[in-house]
């Protein structure tokens, strides 16, 4: 748990909030973030960069709200986005476009080109097809699009394989075989310059071992393509680190990831830029639920609560392990349980087989490290609501987004 979560007297505190307040007075389910904690590992990411030139795109698909991205920018930070919905958030949030890569594999003529209008830093391409298109939109606006084209180095993340993307058989990115020939073919492109070299390999990775390995081949690949002429400026290595979900679970630090970066990189000359995105929000949130109700089917137990995978899909959809702890510790002993939401779908669970505190109907928990592909993902399934957004600062929170109506589940229909 982020140390800016703690218990005082049995209740769960996030900084100075108590969290059962919010709960009570924005209702349930609920998203807290602590703007503490956000900005502390922004920190460390900058702070570990030194002198070396640089530039933090946090990656807005992990948490797109325009609250964040706007302390975020305040910060220093530029973004990292895979479509132009993510573009506008970045714009209305007053984020730079001069600060945004534009990272993804289908980025669609119409992003393209809002992308250039608005005069982004940088695409990060995925096929010899993406390159001709920008090539294309840019001549027809009288411009030269910033490229670096997404390699991938074939170095397995070893992370869930639908969130590892550095290996020959995904859809991402080319192969660092045949890289070099596809900027030799982009010399004919006038209207991009090649001068960034930058790949992903996927996300939540807990040993950087493969990444300062694929981070080793791009730096020697950056050194080839400048043999060959290619005016090669930054590097971009993608996601960062991945963040502890269980128990006992270690992560690498940040400082000491990016230290080692910076080693790799170090003589270069090269500007690295780094996507974090998970390790940047992830630890800073939770989700607040209620207990509805407590139920025996057999030998299982199930505490069944109001958020569910509408709210947060990430148990459902990669068995993924988060926290759940009590608002308040009431001392009744443990239970071993499923929690469940509402949602019609055996998969709609938060925990299985979870030892938790013994609760009761009304109870309030938390479900812990939520704020990174948490509300992102959240749906309108069986028509329920998207849930409120709070940012926690200091003794002070603030609603930044409102709990959906049902008129606005209908807007548009
Ligand atoms: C998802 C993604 C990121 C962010 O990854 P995190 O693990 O959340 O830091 C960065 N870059 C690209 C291209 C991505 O697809």
């Amino acid at each position: 748990m982020d140390s800016a979560y703690r218990y005082e007297q049995d209740t769960l505190y996030c900084e100075q909030v108590a969290l059962a307040d919010v709960a009570s007075r924005e209702g349930t389910p609920c998203y807290v973030y602590s703007k503490s904690a956000i900005l502390r590992r922004l920190r460390a990411y900058q702070e570990a960069f030194g002198s070396t030139p640089h530039a933090i795109c946090y990656a807005v698909k992990a948490n797109g709200n325009l609250s964040l991205l706007r302390l975020l920018a305040e910060e220093g930070a530029g973004f990292d986005i895979v479509s132009g919905g993510e573009l506008f958030r970045v714009l209305k949030a007053g984020g730079k476009a001069s600060s945004v890569v534009f990272s993804g594999v289908g980025k669609t003529a119409d992003e393209i080109a809002y992308a250039l209008d608005q005069g982004i830093y940088g695409f990060n391409c995925e096929s010899e097809g993406e390159l001709a298109l920008i090539d294309t939109l840019a001549e027809r606006r009288g411009v030269t699009a910033r490229v670096a084209v997404r390699v991938n180095p074939d170095v397995d993340a070893a992370t869930h394989p639908y969130i590892s993307t550095g290996l020959r058989e995904h859809k991402f990115g080319i192969d660092i075989a045949e890289v070099e020939a596809v900027y030799e073919r982009a010399r004919a492109l006038k209207h991009l310059s090649m001068e960034g070299v930058s790949c992903h390999i996927g996300s939540q990775i807990l040993d950087p071992a493969p990444m300062l390995e694929a981070a080793g081949r791009l730096v020697a690949l950056a050194q080839r393509l400048r043999e060959k002429g290619f005016d090669i400026r930054h590097l971009d290595l993608g996601g960062g680190v991945g963040v502890p979900y269980r128990p006992g679970e270690s992560s690498p630090s940040i400082t000491e990831f990016v230290t080692a970066l910076c080693a790799l990189a170090e003589g270069s000359g090269l500007r690295v830029l780094l996507e974090p995105g998970r390790s940047l929000v992830a630890e800073a949130g939770m989700l607040l639920t209620r207990v509805l109700y407590r139920k025996r089917n057999g030998k299982k137990e199930f505490v069944i609560v109001d958020a569910s995978m509408t709210d947060l899909i990430r148990p459902a959809l990669y068995g993924a392990y988060h926290g759940i702890l009590p608002l308040r510790r009431a001392h009744r002993g443990v239970i071993r349980a499923d929690v469940v939401g509402p949602v019609c779908e055996t998969g709609d669970f938060l925990a299985r087989g979870r030892e938790i505190d013994n609760v009761l109907p009304g109870d309030l928990l938390a479900v812990c490290t939520a704020g990174a592909y948490g509300f992102a993902q959240a749906s309108n399934y069986n028509a329920r609501p998207r849930p409120v957004e709070v940012l926690i600062d200091g003794d002070n929170y603030s609603v930044i987004r409102t709990r959906e109506s049902y008129d606005d589940l209908v807007r548009g229909e």
